[in-house]
């Protein structure tokens, strides 16, 4: 099956290659009409189909390069289409070529009110073409002009609604997909994938703006003792469940609103939303002793029993003031961090206002 980026890149190309062909088909149609008309009846009498050809060719570029000024030309086209066919309506048209007037309509203001707002506008033009097939006006009408309008013109609006129902459909299904897309590589930009927890570049994220340490906030390091060891005894498979046994055991003890952070290696970055040392000193002393107490469960081999790791972390701690920046607070964190790996490993050590 496709991925999801498949699927949008695809459904994209589509439709634009549709709206390309459906412009270009049109403006082809335009111009033949246009020769065929000036040649049997004048030049004169092939102006409405050129502007409307004119019209679609615009369409087309502004879907092929999709610059601002192509839409604006557009635009600007669709606008005179509109006034002109007004005009010839009301007053006859150009000899034999009032219907073309009448069929453009649709697409004419299915430009100018964008594909989202068309069906407001085609729907009203049908209510409009109701009161008016009741209404004695109707019979102002050329009577060459008369099956356009009650044949043509009605069946043009419900075809062009459907092909903007189908448009709008595939343009709100694609939005939905680049909306999830986007979060999708978002959430895995920002994710460490074996642990699950936030990277580093998630943490840059977090605390890029400058005001970021204005509030309380406390900052641990956090680092497995002898981690090394447990790879070269039970295998790098073996490390990678450790890590993710750490990272079950600290979410379970870090309290609300902590984020955790994979830093590198073995080495976790803590969060909190409190610059209070005593709270930090329990926070950081519930997780040493669960990883302590914890043992990571192996499958047991073939024959054996289940095998228990036990393993230790040394957590260094800091409660930042409003001045320290996020460089300063985590080099201070790991600064206590080794200073608790010096004093014998499975300990917390924590910055105090001593310690300058
Ligand atoms: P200390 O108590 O001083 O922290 O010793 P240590 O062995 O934990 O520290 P050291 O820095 O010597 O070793 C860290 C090891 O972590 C080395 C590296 O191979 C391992 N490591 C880093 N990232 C990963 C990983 O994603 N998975 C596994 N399994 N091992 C990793
Ligand atoms: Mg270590
Ligand atoms: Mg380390």
């Amino acid at each position: 099956m496709d991925s999801w980026e498949e699927i949008c890149i695809n459904d994209s190309a589509r439709l634009r290659l549709n709206l390309i062909l459906f412009s270009f088909v049109i403006t082809v149609v335009f111009l033949i009409m246009s020769i065929r008309t000036s040649v049997a009846l004048g030049l004169p009498s092939a102006l409405p189909t050129m502007v409307c050809g004119a019209t679609t060719l615009t369409l087309f570029l502004w879907q092929f390069n999709r610059r601002e000024y192509s839409a604006v030309i557009a635009w600007l086209f669709g606008l005179m289409s509109l006034a002109m066919a007004t005009f010839f309506i009301a007053f006859g048209g150009f000899d034999g070529t009032g219907h073309v007037w009448i069929c453009i309509l649709p697409i004419v203001g299915t430009m100018m009110v964008s594909f989202r707002h068309t069906f407001l506008y085609n729907g009203l033009l049908l209510v409009l073409l109701f009161c008016l097939f009741r209404s004695p006006l109707y019979n102002l009408i050329p009577a060459e002009y008369a099956p356009y309008m009650r044949v043509v013109f009605p069946i043009s609006i419900l075809i062009l609604t459907l092909c903007n129902y189908v448009s709008e459909f595939t343009r709100q299904r694609l939005q939905k997909q680049l909306i999830v897309m986007t979060e999708k590589f978002r959430n895995s930009a920002y994710t460490d994938p074996l642990t699950g927890v936030y990277n580093r570049r998630a943490l840059i994220a977090h605390f890029g703006e400058a005001d970021a340490l204005a509030h309380g906030l406390s900052f641990a390091m956090l680092d497995l003792d002898f981690f090394k060891k447990v790879n070269d005894t039970y295998g790098h498979e073996i490390g990678d469940m450790l890590l993710c046994h750490l990272v079950l055991l600290v979410k379970k003890r870090m309290p609300s609103g902590a984020q955790l952070y994979r830093w590198g290696g073995e080495e976790f970055l803590l969060v909190l939303k409190s610059g209070d040392m005593a709270h930090l000193r329990d926070v950081l002393d519930s997780i040493r002793k669960e990883v302590a107490e914890t043992p990571l469960v192996l499958p047991a081999q073939e024959g054996g029993s289940p095998m228990l790791l036990t393993t230790t972390v040394s957590i260094g701690g800091m409660v930042a003031a409003s001045q320290d920046s996020i460089e300063t607070s985590i080099s201070q964190a790991d600064a206590q961090m080794y200073l608790a790996k010096k004093a014998g490993r499975n300990r917390v050590m924590i910055k105090s206002p001593a310690d300058g």
